[in-house]
């Protein structure tokens, strides 16, 4: 039982990691698709709970954005999320300057902020070249 939970978590990250290049950030729903190409006998409620557990113990990190979907990063460093509304595509973002505005909040306010993830909406480079 317990090999083949790590098999079937093996093919998750597997499957991330293909897909990596492409999209950094899968939905469960794109997982699923992408371990069936491997191992089609998978059911969903098991890539679900494997992909949580995996989550939980911090090999993968879950994002939600405004769409309010679930997804998947494999970047488990802290880092923010920008979508292109365009192309729909999700950047990793990083935000060095966020200390300071930490500090300035509790400075001027004496707010403790805890920020674990912020997330931005806009247009990305690539869209915006093909405008032009
Ligand atoms: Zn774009
Ligand atoms: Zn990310």
């Amino acid at each position: 039982m317990q090999q083949r939970q790590t098999i079937q978590k093996q093919l998750i990250v597997k499957a991330l990691e293909k897909l990596k290049h492409v999209k950094g950030h899968l939905s469960i729903d794109e997982i699923y698709s992408a371990v069936r190409e491997e191992y089609d006998s998978i059911s969903k409620m098991t890539v679900y709970r494997n992909v949580r557990q995996l989550a939980a113990s911090g090999m993968i990190m879950q994002i939600i954005l405004d769409d309010g979907i679930e997804r998947y990063d494999l970047n488990t460093h802290a880092h923010h999320h920008f979508t292109c509304t365009k192309c729909e595509t999700i950047y990793d973002v990083e935000i060095e300057e966020l200390p300071e505005f930490s500090q300035q909040l509790q400075d001027a306010h004496g707010f403790e902020m805890e920020v674990a993830h912020l997330f931005f909406t806009g247009v990305c480079d690539v869209c915006k070249a093909k405008k032009q």
